[in-house]
C-alpha cells in the first residue's frame, strides 16, 4: 500500500454503507480524499492504513452514503438574488400552517417591503387542497404588500400590493394575461397566465429588491439550504429578467471569493424578443463555452433561444400554438450556436413545439454536424416516441423535472389519467439511448427539493398524492439516483469527472438522515442531509456532523423569513421536537464556533475572501446609498414587454 507523504490523505470518512454508482466497486466502507478529489475506495482497514497525521477522519457510523446530488435544470443563480426576501410554502402541508407563517411574516416585515411566496408548491399540497381567498390574504396582511405566486398559473395580490404596483382600473390587459376585475371594473387582486405569465413575472419584479451585500448573503442561505438538502451542484437555466453578464456580478463575487457551496455550470437565456440571435452572436464573441472552472463554467446557452418557440406549461389553459414564424427564429440562432459549437437546452413542454424544433435542427445538422454537442431538451412532459427517437438519432438528451408533481392534477383535468400516463415518458427515454437526466425548474413551479423530485421518479405521485403514473413508467431507486447523480455531468459536458464516488473523481457525496435504498417509498420525499461534503470540504453538517458545520453569517436583512424558517418544510416539524433539535444544532454550532475563535481562527464560515475580518461590520452596515433606490421600492418598468 503506498503510504508515502504525497499520499497521505486529506480527509478519509469511515465506517459509511457508499453506494458509489461505480458498477466496477458498487459497495465501500470508507473513502480517502486528496485535494478535493477521491483518492481511494474501498475497505475500511485498506483506507484507515492511509491515514497520516494530518489526515482529518470522519466516523460515519454505519450510514449511507451517496454521490452529491446534482440538479439539471435550477435557477439558482437568480433565485439567489432574491432567496432572503421569499417566504417559501415549499413542503408545508396545509393552508392553516401558511397563512399562519404569512400572518407571522406580515408582522415582522418592515414598510414599504412585501411578503413575497414565490412558488415552489401547489394548492393540492395542502390538506385544503385549496390557495387562500383575497379576503383572506387582506385579513392578515391589511398594510403590507403580499404577493403569492402559484405555479405558472396564477398570482394573488392583497390590497397593500394592487396599491404599491399600481394597477387600477384603467390599466390595460396584459397580452396573453388577465388582471381580474370587479364589477366597477377595479382589479380584485387575481392574476392569470393565459397561458402567457409574463404578466406574472412583470408585477413581481416591481417588488423592492435586495441591495448587492444582501443579494450575496442571500445567495449563500440559498445554496446551503441546497446543501441541507444533498445538493451539491447544478447547471443554471438562466431565467426572465436573469441578462447576462449584468446580473451575474452576485455569483462572480462568490465564485472568485470560493465561496460556492454547488457546483453550478450555467447556460446563457436571451431577453430580447426577436433581437435574440444578436445576443447569441454577441455571446458567442465574447464569452467561451466552458470558461471557469469546476465550481463555475459556462455550459452554453438556453434555456431561451427564441421567444417564439417557447410554450408555456400551465395546463389550467389549453396548449399554446408557437408562432409561424418560430421555425426561422429558431435556425438563426441554431446555426451561431452550431457553426460556434456552443452546446443549447431548450425549454419545450409539449411534443407538438419539440417536433417543429426537431425538423430545424435536423436542417442545421446537414449543414453543420450536431455530433458531439451535448444539446438537449428541457421539461419534454408531452413528447411522442417519434420525437424521442429523431432526438437520440441527432445525439442529444432530454433533461426532465418534476413539475408534474406539482401540476399533475391539472393535467389530468385537461387531458385525463390516460394522456397523463406518461407524461414525460422517462422510462421509455432511458431504454431508447437518449441522454436523460432529473432536476427540479425550481425556484416558482416546482420546489428545488431533490428528494420530491427522487419520490416522484419512484412512486409516479404527486405532492398532493394522486397516482400519475403506473409501475411501469417509474424508475427503481438505483436508477433514479443515477438521473439525478452520473447521468446529468452529461448535459454540462462533465462525464467521468463526478457523479460518482470513484478514485479520480471531484469529491462529493453526502450522508442523508434516512437510508434511501431501504426506508419506506413514503419517506423519501422528507430527507435532507445529515453531512454534505463539496471538494472534500464539510459544507453543511446536522445532527451527529453538527459540530464540522460552517455556517454562512445569519440572512439579511434581520426580518428575513430565512431566518425564522429555514427553507423546505421549515414549518412542517413538530414545533416541539423541531424547536429542540434546532436549539441542539445552534448550540453545537456556537462550541464549534468558540473553538475556532479561541485557536485564532475566523469565526465566520469558509475564508470570507469578500470582507476580509470585518465580517461584523458587514453584516450589519446600514445599506450602501447607491443601492436604496433598489431597496426601498422603486417601481420596475410597467412595460408588459420586460
Ligand atoms: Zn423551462
Ligand atoms: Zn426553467
Amino acid at each position: 500500500m503506498n503510504a508515502n507523504a504525497n499520499a497521505t490523505p486529506d480527509l478519509i470518512l469511515h465506517r459509511g454503507l457508499f453506494t458509489t454508482l461505480d458498477r466496477s466497486n458498487p459497495h465501500a466502507e470508507a473513502v480517502a480524499i486528496k485535494d478535493g478529489r477521491f483518492t481511494h475506495v474501498g475497505r475500511a482497514d485498506e483506507i484507515m492504513a492511509l491515514a497520516g497525521p494530518a489526515t482529518r477522519v470522519i466516523d460515519l457510523g454505519g450510514r449511507r452514503v451517496l454521490p452529491g446530488l446534482i440538479d439539471n435544470h435550477l435557477h439558482i443563480i437568480r433565485g439567489g438574488l432574491n432567496f432572503n426576501l421569499e417566504l417559501r410554502w415549499d413542503g408545508v402541508r396545509s393552508l392553516a400552517d401558511a397563512m399562519a407563517m404569512l400572518k407571522a411574516q406580515v408582522a415582522v416585515t418592515p414598510a414599504p417591503q412585501w411578503v413575497r411566496v414565490v412558488g415552489g408548491f401547489s394548492e393540492h399540497q395542502f390538506a385544503e387542497k385549496r390557495l387562500p381567498t383575497l379576503e383572506e390574504l387582506n385579513a392578515v396582511a391589511p398594510d403590507t404588500p403580499v404577493f403569492i405566486l402559484h405555479l405558472y398559473d396564477r398570482a394573488l395580490l392583497n390590497g397593500a400590493a394592487l396599491r404599491a404596483v399600481g394597477y387600477t382600473r384603467d390599466t390595460p390587459e396584459p397580452p396573453g394575461g388577465q388582471i381580474l376585475r370587479d364589477g366597477a371594473g377595479n382589479p380584485t387582486g387575481l392574476l392569470l397566465a393565459k397561458p402567457n405569465a409574463s404578466i406574472l413575472y412583470a408585477t413581481l419584479a416591481k417588488g423592492p429588491k435586495l441591495p448587492m451585500e444582501y443579494q450575496i448573503n442571500s445567495t449563500r442561505h440559498f445554496m446551503r439550504e441546497l446543501n441541507r438538502l444533498g445538493v451539491t451542484g447544478a447547471i443554471d437555466a438562466g431565467g426572465g429578467f436573469q441578462n447576462y453578464p449584468e446580473d451575474y456580478q452576485v455569483i462572480e463575487q462568490l465564485a472568485e471569493a470560493k465561496q460556492l457551496t454547488v457546483r453550478l455550470a450555467y447556460n446563457l437565456f436571451t431577453q430580447k424578443p426577436q433581437q435574440e440571435k444578436e445576443d447569441f452572436l454577441n455571446w458567442t464573441r465574447n464569452s467561451t463555452y466552458q470558461q471557469g472552472d469546476d465550481y463555475f463554467r459556462h455550459n452554453g446557452a438556453g434555456e431561451m433561444l427564441t421567444f417564439s418557440a417557447a410554450d408555456f406549461e400551465d395546463f389550467r389553459q389549453p396548449r399554446p400554438d408557437m408562432p409561424a414564424n418560430m421555425e426561422d427564429d429558431l435556425d438563426g440562432v441554431i446555426r451561431v450556436l452550431a457553426q460556434n459549437r456552443w452546446p443549447w437546452r431548450m425549454h419545450a413542454t409539449y411534443d407538438e413545439t419539440i417536433s417543429r424544433a426537431l425538423d430545424v435542427f435536423e436542417r442545421v445538422n446537414q449543414d453543420i454536424p450536431l455530433a458531439g454537442l451535448n444539446w438537449f431538451f428541457d421539461h419534454a412532459e408531452t413528447i411522442s416516441g417519434r420525437s424521442i427517437e429523431r432526438i437520440a438519432a441527432l445525439g442529444g438528451g432530454v433533461a426532465v423535472q418534476h413539475r408534474m408533481a406539482y401540476q399533475g392534477e391539472y393535467f389530468v383535468e385537461r387531458y385525463g389519467h390516460g394522456a397523463a400516463e406518461a407524461t414525460p415518458p422517462v422510462a421509455k427515454m432511458l431504454a431508447s439511448g437518449v441522454k436523460v437526466s432529473a432536476g427540479t425548474d425550481a425556484t416558482r413551479v416546482a420546489s428545488y427539493n431533490p428528494w420530491v423530485s427522487l419520490a416522484w421518479l419512484i412512486t409516479g405521485k404527486t405532492v398532493g398524492g394522486m397516482q400519475l403514473y403506473p409501475r411501469a413508467n417509474c424508475l427503481d431507486r438505483e436508477t433514479a439516483l443515477r438521473m439525478w447523480t452520473e447521468n446529468t455531468t452529461w448535459f454540462s459536458n462533465e462525464v467521468g469527472k463526478k457523479g460518482r464516488i470513484e478514485a479520480g473523481q471531484l469529491a462529493d457525496l453526502i450522508v442523508p438522515d434516512r437510508d434511501f435504498f431501504a426506508c419506506a417509498e413514503s419517506e423519501i420525499a422528507d430527507t435532507s442531509a445529515l453531512l454534505t461534503i463539496v471538494g472534500g470540504k464539510v459544507v453543511y453538517g446536522a445532527g451527529p456532523f453538527a459540530g464540522l458545520d460552517q455556517p454562512p453569517p445569519p440572512a439579511m436583512p434581520d426580518w428575513s423569513p430565512v431566518r425564522r424558517y429555514g427553507g423546505y418544510a421549515g414549518w412542517g416539524l413538530a414545533p416541539a421536537k423541531g424547536a429542540a433539535a434546532r436549539r441542539e444544532q445552534q448550540k453545537a454550532q456556537e462550541q464549534a464556533q468558540a473553538k475556532r475563535r479561541q485557536q485564532g481562527a475566523c469565526g465566520c464560515a469558509h475564508q470570507c475572501n469578500l470582507h476580509g475580518h470585518q465580517h461584523a461590520t458587514a453584516w450589519t452596515s446600514s445599506l450602501p446609498v447607491s443601492d436604496l433606490k433598489g431597496f426601498w421600492g422603486a417601481l420596475g418598468c410597467a412595460c408588459w414587454a420586460v
